[in-house]
């Protein structure tokens, strides 16, 4: 719509959109409101549209997915947590914590580590997806609780996964972001579900996804109408075995330019070593990834899970070092907002 569009033809012009099958979403924008058509398997015949009053243009969007293209919202999208981290803003975000929960008193112990280097956001599995069925599965309900309480006292906000559709509901009661793994990027009836939980998502990238691939999972949780969704770079799978995935760093500014999403890197996934976690997370944001979400553990090498790309608690809080003076160089803030914040306890 035009700029000085006024409420009445914004109105009129989603009453025409709807008269001709379609539903129609405004999309608020700094400068000018768009209107959003959704529901067309196809074209949209432009003849009624065109020259209603109010209207600037009629913008047809060329890629197979829709509401997550920067075609249909220009600016970029912020996922806000209810602890006052943003993701996709100016803030550059840390999410870290170790690959799984094992028990309270690891959670605990390495909740306060990453909160006091500078992390806004504590991540652990307790529903893990493992590629042995003898390994490791997470401690399930007790590793929310457990999660829960390291929230409480530190004021972190947590990322965890659900496995499974039946899943998502319990998960989001305990969780500020619901995690989706790489394994299940496409698993639809999950993906639909998350779409109508009430919690922004992480959508990791599948081990052999393409971008589109990516974009078009993430369309699912938008089309279900959760358009908090956050977009993960966390490594495909390549031929060479110096490394556990090929961290697809050029994925980042791509997306960038295809999506309004906000983009993360998971450099521990991306690598598998801990020696080049720390590297490819600073090049990570360095090409303008909106945040990192990487694997801390208090005693790496008895980790019940991925403890060879687990950062030791004082490796995270020098890397938290290095990663401030890259952001300040691209012009991102870093702000240790919740030492501000909270009481430390
Ligand atoms: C994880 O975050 O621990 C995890 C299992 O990641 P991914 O789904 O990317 O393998
Ligand atoms: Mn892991």
């Amino acid at each position: 719509m035009k700029n000085n569009a006024s409420a009445e033809q914004i109105q009129e012009v989603i009453l025409v959109v709807k008269d001709m099958g379609y539903d129609a979403t405004p999309i608020p924008g700094g400068q000018r409101t768009a209107i959003g058509i959704i529901g067309n398997d196809g074209g949209v015949s432009k003849a009624r549209l065109t020259g209603m009053d109010g209207v600037l243009e009629l913008i047809p969007v060329t890629q197979p997915y829709k509401q997550v293209s920067r075609e249909w919202q220009q600016e970029d999208s912020i996922v806000l947590l209810d602890n006052g981290t943003q993701i996709g803003s100016s803030d550059l975000v840390l999410m870290a914590g170790p690959c799984s929960v094992e028990n309270k008193g690891q959670i605990l112990d390495i909740a306060h580590t990453v909160r006091d280097a500078g992390a806004t956001v504590l991540r652990g599995g307790a529903f893990k997806p493992r590629s042995s069925p003898y390994s490791f599965q997470g401690l399930g309900l007790e590793g929310l609780e457990f999660l829960a309480r390291a929230r409480e006292e530190t004021g972190l906000a947590i990322v965890t996964e659900a496995l499974d559709p039946d899943g998502v509901d319990l998960v989001a009661e305990y969780a500020d972001i619901i995690q989706i793994g790489a394994r299940n990027m496409q698993n639809y009836p999950l993906l639909r579900r998350a779409g109508r939980a009430k919690k922004p998502v992480l959508l990791k990238r599948g081990l052999s996804a393409t971008i589109d691939e990516l974009l078009l999972s993430a369309e699912y949780l938008l089309a279900e109408g959760n358009s908090d969704v956050i977009l993960c770079e966390r490594g495909i799978r390549s031929f060479d075995t110096h490394t556990r995935n090929l961290f697809d760093l050029a994925a980042i500014p791509v997306v960038k330019s295809l999506s309004h999403l906000p983009i993360i890197a998971d450099p521990s996934h991306g690598t598998g070593v801990r020696s080049k976690v720390t590297v490819m997370g600073r090049a990570a944001v360095a090409a303008g990834a909106d945040g990192l979400i990487v694997e801390v553990h208090p005693d790496p090498p008895n980790a019940m899970s991925d403890g060879a790309q687990s950062l030791y608690p004082e490796q995270f809080t020098d890397f938290v070092g290095e990663v401030k003076e890259i952001a300040g160089a691209i012009g991102r803030n870093f702000t240790y907002s919740l030492l501000e914040t909270t009481s430390t306890s």
